[in-house]
């Protein structure tokens, strides 16, 4: 088994990411900051050209494989932005790429893997099962499997984010991230503590099957039937067998928020509006936390990262016209 992440491996991340990943701005926010008193900046991972953070992750998970295993492919399962990202990253460097999906990804993210040119296998009712036809894919074809979230180099690619939020803001005081499988937490939690252990590190997920949520409150990994929500890129388990971002988590993060459909559908309205950022549920759930005064203000400051902006204009026009 791997080691877990560590603080010098964000930094080796970052390096060698580079030519696949965009530096995105870390912008001003002057509508959140007069409702709270202090600065509030957004992270706008949306304008990754994958349209969500998750190609940190996969570009430093395939780039550390040798030639032999690069030549050989990649094979992942995701609920849309991480085989976005993998398929991207697999056409950047040339070396094929296959992509497992529950059936119930959105057509607008299925269309996408097609035009990157990855091969797709749909199949199943849940990420889970999505997961378990990517591993044994893995075993038959000689694919590497790259994990969504549970695997330290993939954690280390999230965690250049932390890195760039120092660079930005050099005593950052509460940071909100968007908690699914935990590998974005995980990863900016362990830059941000290294350097900042007086840092807030805050996650938010959706009321609908909080999974990491109800994991931390039970002791250990458990798994919730999935529900319908407009934080769709938030669905999934965290692993019965999560080894890395489940005890990350438990150690890093200082408290986890819940947010209503009602809560994320006015912080989508609210970033576009505002913040002329397209976020999807996901990526906003960070400003829902902040709208909804759910956020209580500690320090000098507060982030948040808008982790992704991939959504249909049908589910945005149904968004936007619920005003
Ligand atoms: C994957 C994803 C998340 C959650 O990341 P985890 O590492 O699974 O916690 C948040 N926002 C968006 C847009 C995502 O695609």
């Amino acid at each position: 088994m791997p080691e877990a992440p560590s603080f010098r491996a964000i930094y080796r991340a970052r390096r060698l990411i580079a030519p696949l990943v965009r530096q995105t701005p870390l912008l001003p926010s002057p509508q959140l900051s007069e409702q709270l008193g202090v600065p509030v900046y957004l992270k706008a991972e949306t304008l990754q050209e994958t349209g969500s953070f998750k190609v940190r992750g996969a570009a430093n998970k395939i780039l550390n494989l040798d030639q032999a295993a690069q030549r050989q492919g990649v094979v992942t399962a995701s609920t849309g932005n991480h085989g976005r990202a993998v398929a991207h990253v697999a056409r950047e460097l040339g070396i094929p790429a296959v992509v497992c999906l529950s059936e119930r990804v959105p057509e607008a993210k299925v269309a996408a893997l097609q035009r990157l040119g990855a091969e797709l296998v749909i199949e199943g009712e849940g990420q889970d099962e999505a997961v378990e036809r990517a591993e044994s894919l893995s075993q038959s074809r000689g694919l590497t499997f790259v994990h969504p979230f549970d695997d330290p180099l993939v954690i280390a690619g999230q965690g250049t984010i932390g890195l760039e939020l120092l660079e930005a803001v050099p005593e950052p005081a509460t940071v909100l991230v968007p908690l699914s499988g935990g590998g974005l937490i995980a990863g900016i939690a362990l830059a941000l503590k290294s350097v900042s252990p007086a840092t807030r590190v805050i996650g938010v997920s959706m009321e609908r099957a909080p999974v990491m949520y109800q994991s931390l409150q039970a002791g250990s990994p458990v798994t919730l039937p999935e529900e319908e929500t407009l934080a769709d890129s938030l669905l999934g388990g965290i692993g019965l067998d999560n080894r890395y971002t489940f005890p990350l988590v438990q150690q890093y993060v200082d408290e986890v928020l819940l947010v209503s459909e009602a809560e994320i559908a006015a912080a989508m309205r609210f970033l576009l509006e505002e913040a002329h950022l397209l976020a999807e549920g996901a990526g906003a759930v960070g400003v829902a936390a902040i709208l909804s005064e759910r956020v209580s203000v500690a320090g000098s400051n507060v982030t948040t990262i808008v982790s992704g902006g991939n959504l249909s204009l049908t589910s945005l026009l149904t968004v936007a016209a619920e005003a």
